[in-house]
């Protein structure tokens, strides 16, 4: 690094600080600012105002996830720290010499997966489950900075006339939400969230805007729990944890409880918004015959599935969701978002950013520690790096 290079504040993983297995939390240090090269024709520089942070970073901060990612990738571009972060909201300040999507002064949102454009799945339009994809924040310099070089091609202009932008930042993972629910039609029909933490607590919001007739939320935790109520849930359950002996197992006494709210027939679409083997068998014996289980959650590793007959014998479609359809999922997003009238906006920013209070952070007052307690507390932590 040469002296006249620019610096700005980021946070990041650093392989020469902390060794990954016994370390947690980011780091917050002076980085070279990003320039464009001659090899970034399709690139532009991003000035961050706010950054959002995700589950995904959780799994970092605890180094629960994403750790091979991140090794791989730091060996494959033969350097040693990684900035985290992928959900932001900036300014467009700078433009590689063959970009005409955005100018300078655009103020951008983006995709957060970078894709080949090139594969089988691109060619078919299938970008959100591209072969080669690279991940802002885990496979390439991600947002948690004071600036961000990105492809044009993955950014997604925002009016900030329409929306707020603390809530701009956050269309990445409202987004995830979306493509959720554009699994099958909810119009008219009675669903269930099975776990409502951050991503399921947008699902409660959008199942409600595209139409459900009921929604029903199923939470363990107290606080989360108050969070769907308040988000208009028409009931929120309690399950109970599963015995040691049948980790795997399904919930009788809750099962019993959705039959009861839907005339005895269970729902039509089930959210498995968890990752928990239980909560899968939940979400599959909650639905009713010919009924819908979208699939969120993560985990590692095999499940079991009780009563398999019961998927092929009751017609059960079984969904698997991951990222956004790119760009329909951002359109749909931005329509939900603008509607002036669905009080989506509203409800994320006085109930899930807790009216913009505790959970948004400016850099200069961010500290490691403070903000371990933060991203404990409050589904969506925010990080503000410009003040506009
Ligand atoms: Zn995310
Ligand atoms: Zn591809």
């Amino acid at each position: 690094m040469s002296t006249d290079t620019p610096l700005m504040t980021a946070l990041t993983f650093d392989r020469l600080r902390e060794d990954w297995h016994c370390s947690t939390g980011l780091i917050k240090e002076k980085v070279p600012r990003p320039v464009l090269t001659d090899n970034d024709r399709d690139s532009v520089i991003i000035r961050v105002q706010y950054a959002g942070f995700c589950g995904s970073d959780r799994g970092i901060w605890w180094r629960k996830a994403f750790g091979d990612m991140i090794l791989d990738s730091l060996d494959d571009s033969q350097t040693d720290k990684r900035i985290v972060g992928h959900e932001l909201l900036g300014e467009v300040v700078e433009l590689g010499a063959d970009v005409t999507r955005v100018r300078v002064g655009d103020r951008v949102s983006a995709e957060s997966h970078i894709v080949c454009g090139m594969c089988l799945q691109c060619l078919n339009g299938e970008l959100h489950v591209c072969a080669n994809d690279k991940i802002i924040g885990i496979s390439h310099d991600g947002c948690f900075a004071e600036y961000i070089k990105l492809p044009a091609k993955c950014l997604w202009p925002t009016n900030l006339d329409k929306i707020r932008p603390e809530i701009a930042a956050i269309q990445e993972p409202f987004g995830n939400a979306v493509h959720a629910c554009q699994a099958t039609d909810l119009r008219g029909k009675p669903v269930v969230v099975i776990g409502c933490g951050t991503i399921g607590l947008f699902v409660i919001l959008i199942a409600r805007a595209l139409g459900a007739s009921m929604v029903i939320g199923v939470e363990v935790d107290p606080h989360h729990a108050e969070l769907a109520k308040q988000l208009g849930c028409d009931a929120v359950l309690k399950p109970s944890m599963p015995s040691s002996d049948a980790p795997y197992a399904s919930d009788p006494t809750l099962i019993a409880q959705i039959q009861e709210l839907t005339d005895g027939l269970g729902v039509d679409v089930a959210f498995e918004m968890v990752g928990h083997n239980s909560a899968l068998n939940n979400a599959i014996k909650s639905v009713r015959r010919g009924g819908h289980v979208v699939m969120f959650g993560v985990r590692n590793g095999n499940v079991i599935i009780e009563d398999y007959h019961r998927v092929v014998m009751n017609g059960l479609h079984m969904h698997g969701v991951v990222g956004r359809r790119i760009f329909d999922t951002w359109e749909t997003t931005r329509a939900l978002l603008e509607n002036q009238d669905n009080g989506i906006q509203e409800a994320i920013f006085n109930i899930i950013l807790a009216g913009g209070t505790e959970p948004i952070v400016h850099i200069n007052d961010w500290n490691k520690d403070e903000f371990e307690g933060i991203i404990q507390r409050y589904p969506k932590p925010i990080i503000q790096f410009a003040e506009q």
